[in-house]
């Protein structure tokens, strides 16, 4: 049995069924007449914590034997993946750390201690937090869940999968916001084993597309990181990556790449059109329908990932349709 596959999606789904929340499956009446077919909106920004990270991260915790439990989680990410983890934690009764540079901004680091979990300041940059988060797994016994590169991460993350098999078994394409690839190897693998016909398309930002780059590679590689409005679909998918790369590469049928004008598009579409507070990484499903840069043939689910965005840029974007991304131009 394949902790990643459909068995393994099935069981992550018993498991978290009582921690995270099934999530609302919404027709977008706009994107549909865009499209000229029937859109649907799966709202993983309507998920605890913000994002679908949740799942992952609940599946990983609960997932873990009690020695471990006992001895607690650490991780370096103050993003949505910090943020489920420490939820997920907290959920269980699990001590947490979340190391920290000391340049994380103040409402980030109490975002953190509102979760609960216990706060390590330490250098000044993400890599001495990272080296940190190494040495507690290796002198203190503390269990670091990765953001994506997991199975039992994967695995939950496909559970959104499931629920749009369940909602709609007539989906004939799923677009999902592509970064590490933990949440596209999750639902391309729930998709794939009960939709056979439908298709699963990953979305990135053209600036920093890492699994983009591997995929044409043939390997993983490096990108460069680049400012974003998607910025949740920063960073790279590991030189020694375990999962995501290989499940992408078999079971992705297609990955487009945005603009930020277009990302911007999708974050403010959503807002006026379908009053959904969204965030860039979020809103890229959306993008790449009003963009039309996917084929749709038939009725389509757009995984929207995350509402957690700065609030100030949140405005700007919805009110003046300008965008971060602009600076760099
Ligand atoms: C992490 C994240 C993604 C990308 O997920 P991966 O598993 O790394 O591909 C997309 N959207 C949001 C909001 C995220 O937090």
């Amino acid at each position: 049995m394949s902790a990643v596959g459909l068995d393994g999606i099935m069981r992550a789904q018993e498991r978290i069924v009582d921690r995270v929340r099934r999530t609302p499956l919404t027709l977008s009446s706009g994107l549909s007449s865009h499209c000229g077919a029937p859109v649907y909106l799966k709202l993983e920004s309507h998920q605890l914590t913000g994002s679908f990270k949740l799942r992952g991260a609940t599946n990983a915790v609960l997932s873990l034997n009690t020695e471990a439990r006992q001895r607690g989680l650490v991780t370096a990410s103050t993003g949505n993946h910090g943020r489920a983890v420490a939820h997920a934690a907290k959920a269980e009764g699990v001590p947490a750390v979340v190391c920290m540079s000391a340049l994380v901004p103040t409402n980030k680091v109490e975002a953190v201690r509102a979760l609960a979990a216990e706060v390590r300041i330490v250098g000044r940059s993400q890599d001495d937090a990272q080296e940190e988060v190494e040495r507690l797994v290796r002198e203190e016994g503390l269990t670091a869940i990765p953001p994506f590169d997991h199975a039992d991460v994967i695995a939950g993350q496909g559970t959104i999968g499931l629920e749009i098999a369940d909602d709609r078994p007539d989906t004939e394409l799923v677009l999902v916001p592509l970064s590490g690839g933990g949440l596209a190897a999750g639902v391309a693998s729930a998709i794939k084993g009960r939709l056979p016909q439908a298709r699963v398309i990953g979305i990135s930002m053209e600036r920093g597309a890492a699994m983009y780059a591997s995929l044409r590679a043939g390997k993983p590689v490096p990108v460069e990181e680049l400012e974003t409005l998607a910025d949740s679909l920063g960073g790279g998918i590991g030189l020694e990556n375990r999962y995501t790369f290989a499940l992408c590469r078999d079971l992705l049928d297609d990955v487009v790449l945005l603009s930020e004008d277009e990302i911007a598009e999708g974050i403010r579409h959503a807002f006026a059109a379908e009053g959904e507070t969204v965030e860039g990484a979020g809103a890229v499903g959306i993008a790449a329908l009003l963009a039309k840069k996917v084929d749709v043939r038939g009725p389509t689910v757009v995984i929207v990932s995350g509402r957690n965005i700065d609030e100030i840029l949140h405005q700007q974007i919805v009110t003046t349709g300008s965008n971060a991304g602009e600076r760099d131009r």
